[in-house]
C-alpha cells in the first residue's frame, strides 16, 4: 500500500498551498483504504471523495489535508470534529496528536468508525459521541478547532462559542452546487476573521427538528 501512498501524498504535495509536512505524513500514514466500503477499496488512495453508505461520504484527501492544515492542529490541541462519518478526518487529527472531540447523528456510521479507529489504536485519543452535532459538545468545550464536515446554511452559533479565542473554525457553507469551504480565525472579542476559502461538496447538515 505504502507506494499508492506515496503516490497521493506526492500529487497532494504539488499544490502550493498544501504545505504541512506532519499533514501530508499524516495522510501517508493513515491507511484509508480501511475507512472505504469493500467496493471502492482500489479507489482508496485515489484523491476523490468516495460514498460510505447512509448518504455519506468520506472527503476526497485534499479537501481533509487542507482543513486539517487550516485548523492548525499541534500535539495536544483539542478539536471538535461534527459529522465522524467514516472516522477518517478524526484519524488524521489523532495520527498528529490531537485529541478529539468527534460528534455524528448516524449511529451506524459512528459504530463503523469506532471499530476502525480501536483497531488502528486511535480509540483512546478519538472521543466519539452520538447526536446532533449543531450544538457541538459543551461538557468538553472549549476546543482549539472546531472542523464541520457536513455543510449548513449558517455557522451554528454554540459552536462559535465553544471555541478558544485565537482558535480556527473550518466549515462547508451553502448548498451543494454553490459550496464553500471556510476558514476562520477566533479573534479576542469572539469575532471570525476570514482566513481562506475554497470551493468544496460536503454532504447536508442532517436536521433533527
Ligand atoms: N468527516 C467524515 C466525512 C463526513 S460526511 C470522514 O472523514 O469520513 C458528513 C457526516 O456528517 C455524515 O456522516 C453525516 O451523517 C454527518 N452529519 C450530518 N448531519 C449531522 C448532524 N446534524 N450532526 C452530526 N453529524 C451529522
Amino acid at each position: 500500500m505504502s507506494r499508492k501512498a506515496d503516490a497521493l501524498v506526492a500529487s497532494l504535495s504539488r499544490h502550493p498551498e498544501l504545505q504541512d509536512r506532519r499533514v501530508l505524513d499524516a495522510v501517508r500514514r493513515v491507511p484509508r483504504e480501511l475507512f472505504v466500503p469493500r467496493e471502492y477499496q482500489d479507489l482508496a488512495w485515489e484523491d476523490r471523495a468516495l460514498p460510505i453508505g447512509h448518504d455519506a461520504t468520506i472527503s476526497q484527501p485534499y479537501v481533509v489535508a487542507f482543513m486539517t492544515q487550516s485548523a492548525h492542529v499541534a500535539s495536544g490541541s483539542r478539536v471538535l470534529e461534527i459529522g465522524t462519518g467514516s472516522g477518517y478526518q478524526a484519524a488524521i487529527l489523532a495520527t498528529l496528536g490531537a485529541e478529539v472531540f468527534t460528534v455524528e447523528v448516524m449511529p451506524a456510521l459512528a459504530e463503523e468508525a469506532r471499530t476502525r479507529l480501536t483497531k488502528l489504536g486511535l480509540a483512546d485519543k478519538v472521543h466519539q459521541r452520538l447526536g446532533d452535532g449543531i450544538g457541538g459538545w459543551p461538557e468538553e468545550a472549549p476546543f482549539d478547532a472546531v472542523i464541520v464536515t457536513a455543510a449548513g446554511e449558517q455557522i451554528p452559533e454554540p459552536l462559535l462559542h465553544q471555541l478558544k479565542a485565537g482558535g480556527h473554525l473550518v466549515i462547508p457553507l451553502g448548498r451543494y452546487e454553490d459550496q464553500l469551504l471556510k476558514v476562520f480565525a477566533k479573534t479576542r472579542d469572539g469575532q471570525l476573521d476570514p482566513e481562506a476559502q475554497v470551493p468544496v461538496r460536503f454532504v447536508p447538515m442532517r436536521r433533527l427538528d
